[in-house]
């Protein structure tokens, strides 16, 4: 016997930007709509140097499942990628290879530290590590553990996909901006 046809109508892909809506139309601002498609197709690049790296190999694995997000597409091209993700203890001397990579990524871009070392240096309060990538280069969202977990790696990647979804098309040319640069002596 022939199974009945069966339509999932709960299915939900995305949820609807906020806007207005009534019968027959939905407006919404341009802002939404690419808040929405960047957060939901985000490119990681991974910059890993230590023991973080292994709990964002778990993150990425089936278990926890990053693709979830929209989110599997490593690239280890900064020019293909709009997350920096930094895992590890930076040593000063790769300090300007990170800053390197930033550069070469294009906007817009944000930057997550994952880990007491990425995020401050860590138990690493040494001559040779760099007391955090802050120093280098502008972060976006911290992951605080050592190592964090894959819940937590996530919850920060959830983070990242809120700012992405909310930031103006325009503050990338804004004064602010700007000077958040020039801070870091990036023109
Ligand atoms: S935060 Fe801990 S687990 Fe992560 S790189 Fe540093 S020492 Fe290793």
């Amino acid at each position: 016997m022939a199974r009945p046809v069966q339509y999932n109508t709960k299915v939900k892909t995305v949820e609807i930007p906020e806007g207005y809506s009534g019968e027959g139309f939905f407006a919404t601002s341009f802002d939404r709509v690419i808040g929405l498609a960047r957060k939901n197709s985000i490119w990681p690049l991974p910059f890993a140097t230590s023991c973080c790296g292994i709990e964002f190999m778990a993150t990425m694995a089936s278990n926890y499942d990053m693709a979830r997000f929209g989110a599997e597409r490593m690239a280890f091209t900064p020019r293909q990628c709009d997350l920096l993700m930094v895992m590890g203890t930076i040593a000063k001397k790769m300090g300007p290879v990170l800053r390197q990579v930033y550069l070469q990524m294009a906007e817009p871009r944000w930057v997550m530290a994952v880990g007491a070392c990425a995020s401050s240096g860590g138990i690493f309060d040494t001559y040779s590590v760099l007391q955090g990538i802050d120093q280098v280069i502008p972060v976006d969202v911290y992951v605080p553990g050592c190592p964090p977990r894959p819940e937590a790696i996530i919850d920060g990647f959830m983070n990242i996909q809120q700012l992405v979804h909310n930031e103006s098309l325009r503050r990338r040319h804004t004064d602010r901006y700007k000077e958040l640069m020039t801070s870091y002596g990036i023109e």
